[in-house]
């Protein structure tokens, strides 16, 4: 059997071309503020990816470039003079932030209704809730895009999450338990991994060790979403061994171009519903 491929990149093609059509009839454009700190060369990279991302459908993309030694007071003081600027709808700062800047002190900094990525405590709290006024972090609600594209009604099925980190892991376990799945989050402490794996019906892998998934993770006609991104020697991996994936699997997520492109695609998403919250009739 092979699994057939959730093509993440069609997927965010799609979004995109619906949300270009969505823009082109707004008054102005939506505007997104990316605050980036220091020069990681990935980080470089992923912010130049959602400039040009932000262009294609029609947004107004606004890098803040700031150096490695911003202090905290700098950084408050540019997110303040961002929250208070009504033309921009959207705030983002792109982690990881150099060692002397505490996300978890910085991001509650940005004003919820400007929060794209969903990591401010209010937005965080809105989604337990399931006040669907919130703000889904990305990554997770492109999860979820993509496996509904594959399975629209995912009521009553086991769901296993390995990861509980709070950008990915810990959200993604809470909309699945919204979409009425039965949710285990494995973590690094969790005892028999493989065999807990192989009751998941639906598999999320957001760990980062490359290749952890195995055969003997997956059930029999599972689907497999891997949101692992590996720089190995061997090239860009996942978190899933693709190719046992496939053997066993029913759906399975590639990497790259699978949860990748779905990210970008619904922080333009979630870029559009904050400028349309913010001008309301
Ligand atoms: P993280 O390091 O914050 O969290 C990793 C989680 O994995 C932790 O909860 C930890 O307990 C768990 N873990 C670690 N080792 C384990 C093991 N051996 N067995 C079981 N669980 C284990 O990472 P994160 O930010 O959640 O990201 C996870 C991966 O997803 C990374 O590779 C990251 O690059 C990738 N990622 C991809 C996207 C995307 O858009 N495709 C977005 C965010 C993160």
């Amino acid at each position: 059997m092979t699994a057939q491929i959730l093509d993440g990149k069609k997927l965010a093609q799609t979004v995109k071309e619906e949300l270009k059509t969505k823009i082109a009839a707004l008054p102005s454009a939506p505007a997104l503020a990316v605050i980036i700190v220091g020069t990681d060369p990935a980080s470089e990279i992923y912010v130049r990816n959602k400039e040009k991302a932000c262009q294609a459908v029609g947004i107004a993309p606004q890098t803040h470039k700031l150096p490695a030694e911003t202090s905290k007071e700098e950084l408050a003081a540019l997110i303040k003079r961002l929250n208070n600027t009504p033309d921009i709808n959207g705030i983002l700062i792109q982690l990881p932030l150099p060692a002397h800047l505490n996300a978890a002190e910085i991001l509650p900094l940005i004003s919820p209704e400007k929060d794209v990525d969903g990591f401010h405590p209010v937005n965080v709290g809105k989604l337990l809730q399931k006040d669907t006024e919130t703000f889904i972090p990305c990554t997770p609600k492109g999860i979820i895009k993509l496996i509904k594209s594959a399975k629209p009604d995912i009521t009553g099925l086991n769901a296993v999450v390995i990861g509980r980190s709070q950008i990915v892991g810990l959200p993604v376990a809470h909309l699945l338990l919204n979409e009425n799945c039965t949710v285990t989050v494995a973590h690094s402490k969790t005892k028999n991994l493989p065999e807990l794996c192989r009751t998941a019906d639906i598999l999320v892998a957001a760990v980062g060790k490359p290749e952890l998934v195995t055969k003997e993770y997956i059930k029999p006609d599972s689907l497999i979403i891997d949101v692992g991104i590996n720089r190995t020697a061997n090239g860009l991996k996942g978190d899933v061994n693709f190719a046992d994936a496939l053997e066993t699997a029913a759906y399975v997520t590639p990497v790259p171009g699978g949860v990748g492109p779905m990210t970008i695609a619904m922080l333009l998403d979630n870029t559009v519903a904050a400028y349309l919250k913010q001008n309301r009739p």
